[in-house]
């Protein structure tokens, strides 16, 4: 028989945490696989840890791992990736908005039709803010034209992996993590699934709306240079703008003399010109606090229990 991993990153989500393992169990009476759980408690600060070693003591197939402080999803995934020992590796929200159900026609399309990866979208934002789902569809159009890496509209973390897989994204050693990209840059052939969105069972989503979009902009440095050629663009634009402008003072001059003082004219194309180098320096600056960050080389997460 074939193991799955499921990878749980979990974060302040204790009314959650038995909820899920509830419903997992129900699932896998009927798959034919053996499960192992890795819950990853990202430095929450509520009972979830508690919850966990409840569960660890109760069924020996249940695994944690908890961080020294908050680290992101991000890490969390990373951390359940390195850990799972899994044939196929699953990860999944313990807020239930991924339902357990779809594992069925995943595993199916992993063994029976030959996939690396079963993934999920949302085709629906139902109960998402309206301002939300319209930053993140502009978000999608933006990143999919700038950017070699597809990142599918909707598409959620919760997805079914092969080894192969699992250890090519590991191989991908970057301290600021977006996986959405990293999973379409490893390749292998993705099969999508489609459903509808799903109210989370307990608690509260982490994601503010400036935090998702920090997040955004994260992905668009860490998956396209195409900003820093925007800069050089705008340069050049702004070059062939004042070659044609001075050809035409030159000859307006020529012919009809300078009376006008345009003062006013100088101080807005100072304050644009202005405008334009700071901006160029601000798109500069977030792909070379990006590369600090990396040279850096601090680990991905920091480990403080292990069972
Ligand atoms: N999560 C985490 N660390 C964080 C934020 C979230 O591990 O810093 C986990 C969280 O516990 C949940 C999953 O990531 O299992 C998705 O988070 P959430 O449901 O808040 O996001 P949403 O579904 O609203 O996008
Ligand atoms: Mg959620």
């Amino acid at each position: 028989m074939k193991s799955m991993s499921i990878i749980v990153p979990c974060y302040n989500e204790q009314e959650a945490v038995p909820l899920f393992y509830e419903a997992c169990i129900e699932t896998f009476a009927a798959l034919p696989v053996q499960p192992e759980w890795w819950f990853i408690d990202d430095g929450s600060t509520d009972g979830t840890l508690e919850h966990l070693k409840a569960l660890r003591e109760k069924d020996s197939r249940v695994h944690f791992i908890s961080f020294s402080r908050n680290f992101g999803k991000e890490s969390a995934m990373y951390a359940g990736l390195e850990a799972a020992t899994g044939d196929c590796v699953a990860v999944m929200d313990v807020d239930l908005q991924d339902p357990p159900s779809m594992l069925a026609p995943m595993l199916e399309g992993l063994e029976k039709e030959g996939y690396d990866c079963v993934a999920t979208r949302r085709v629906t934002r139902k109960g998402e803010p309206m301002i939300r789902s319209l930053f993140a569809r502009a978000f999608y159009r933006l990143i999919n034209r700038i950017s070699k890496t597809e990142v599918v509209d909707g598409a959620r973390d919760f997805r079914l992996m092969s080894r192969r897989m699992v250890t090519a994204i590991l191989s991908l050693k970057e301290v600021s993590r977006f996986s959405k990209g990293i999973f379409s840059w490893v390749g292998f052939n993705t099969k999508w699934l489609e459903y509808e969105n799903v109210q989370r069972v307990a608690g509260e989503t982490k994601w503010s709306f400036w935090k998702l979009l920090v997040y955004s902009l994260d992905g668009i440095i860490a998956f396209s240079t195409a900003p820093l050629a925007l800069d050089s663009i705008m340069g050049l634009a702004c070059c062939l703008l004042a070659f044609v402008l001075i050809l035409y003072f030159f000859i307006k001059t020529l012919i009809w003399g300078d009376p006008v003082a345009g003062f006013p004219a100088m101080i807005c194309i100072i304050l644009l010109l202005g405008g334009i180098q700071l901006f160029c320096i601000g798109i500069l600056g977030q792909y070379l606090s990006k590369t600090y960050l990396e040279t850096k080389r601090r680990p991905i997460y920091i480990l403080k229990e292990k069972e």
